[in-house]
């Protein structure tokens, strides 16, 4: 990757040569509408059905289950308010975590306003929620329950099927949704074990195209539609099929899933070398998230007295591409909610940096940013004090 080296695979991954040429073909000749009844969108269509079949077998669930849309944060608002708004006559109440994604997050705050009552789980410092505690949560007028599998800054990865197992147990007739945008494609994630309802799914975390993903909705689950119009994906979902897009998804998923095993093997090793170097170079450093319940390529580290910010920008002029937690926060100086709900102090969540590893990484790179992460640090703090002085805090 022309001399950079890109650590940042939570917020994004490159498309996969072999997913662009599978896709190929549908940005050219075959550039049918799948609902158009001659040849070009029965093509389209062949293409639409084989890569929802594709996908519902690898997640073990029925192609009718999966509703395709334009990435993560449409499948979360599809599931929560459009089960919101399906339920309401049963219930108002909604259970969730406060380390969620702000497409979760600032979809509940929309519902609360809308005369919905939120419970916020919290976690432990390990980023962990306790199932106990979310099926403790559910009150006779909980209609769903909305747990992410993997958290987006600090990988930590939650019990989902014994948080949907207990939720259900207390209360049959609850939803489960879970957030997978950080996981499929990183973990073999099957509806069917996991025992949930509804499921969110993104491409562009799997090295698939960018604005395309998927919900996956058990059958029989009422949703209120968010866009209407032509009645596209059994009137869940209206909006011409991205075609190209659903095509690389499938392919993309197929791919990363036969390759997980060895790649997460690698991964892990490289994650751990990062991990053991950098906590071992840089006094006043910790790693967030739980130390084994994490995704394999996350590594989550916060050092005192320095801001994530300043930490990023020097990194990028080493050729370095990290984030300082989750990529749509960056650019403000708040610091992330999840490492304030671990919590952290402000002091120790501002200096946070996350290092997201995948296909481009190897040891060589993961040294170097061992050699260099420690240096900035240093510099940085002996800077901090004098920038205080001259009033540049
Ligand atoms: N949920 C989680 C956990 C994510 O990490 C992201 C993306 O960062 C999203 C939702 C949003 O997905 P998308 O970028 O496809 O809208």
């Amino acid at each position: 990757m022309n001399g950079l080296i890109y650590m940042d695979y939570a917020a994004t991954t490159p498309l996969d040569p072999r997913v662009k040429e599978a896709m190929e073909p549908f940005l050219s000749d075959a550039f049918g509408n799948p609902n158009s009844i001659h040849f070009y969108g029965r093509q389209a269509r062949k293409a639409v059905d084989e890569s929802r079949e594709m996908i519902a077998h690898i997640l073990g669930c029925r192609p009718g289950e999966m509703i395709f849309t334009s990435g993560g944060t449409e499948s979360d608002n599809l599931a929560l308010r459009g089960v919101a708004g399906a339920r309401k006559h049963r219930g108002r109440h909604i259970v969730s975590s406060t380390i969620e994604h702000h497409a979760v997050l600032h979809t509940l705050e929309a519902l609360r306003e809308e005369g919905f009552e939120v419970t916020l789980v919290p976690v432990d410092e390990d980023g962990l929620v306790d199932p106990e505690q979310v099926a403790d949560a559910v009150r006779e007028d909980t209609i769903l329950v909305s747990i992410m599998h993997a958290n987006n800054e600090i990988g930590t990865i939650q019990p989902i099927a014994e948080i949907a197992k207990l939720v259900k147990e207390k209360k049959t007739d609850v939803l489960v949704h879970t957030d997978a945008v950080q996981t499929v494609g990183h973990l073999p994630v099957r509806v069917d074990q996991l025992n949930v309802d509804l499921l969110s799914l993104s491409a562009h975390k799997f090295y698939g195209p960018k604005g395309v993903g998927a919900l996956y909705v058990r059958q029989g689950t009422r949703l209120v539609p968010q866009l209407t119009g032509g009645g596209q994906e059994k009137n869940r979902r209206s909006g011409t099929e991205n075609v190209a897009g659903i095509v690389g998804m499938a392919h993309a998923l197929r791919l990363s899933t036969q390759e997980m095993e060895q790649e997460n093997r690698r991964l892990a090793a490289l994650r751990d070398r990062l991990i053991d170097g950098i906590l071992g170079q840089v006094p006043d450093s910790r790693l967030n998230g739980h130390r084994t319940q994490r995704l394999a390529h996350n590594a989550n580290f916060s050092f005192l007295g320095v801001e994530g910010e300043a930490l990023l920008l020097q990194l990028d002029l080493h050729g370095i591409c990290a984030s300082s937690g989750s990529a749509c926060t960056s650019g403000s100086l708040d610091p992330s909610h999840v490492l304030l709900a671990l919590g952290l102090s402000r002091e120790w969540a501002i200096g946070s940096l996350r290092l997201t590893l995948g296909r481009s990484n190897d040891d060589q790179q993961v040294d170097q940013v061992v050699k260099i992460v420690p240096q900035i640090v240093q510099r940085l703090r002996e800077l901090t004090p004098e920038a205080v002085r001259l009033g540049f805090s």
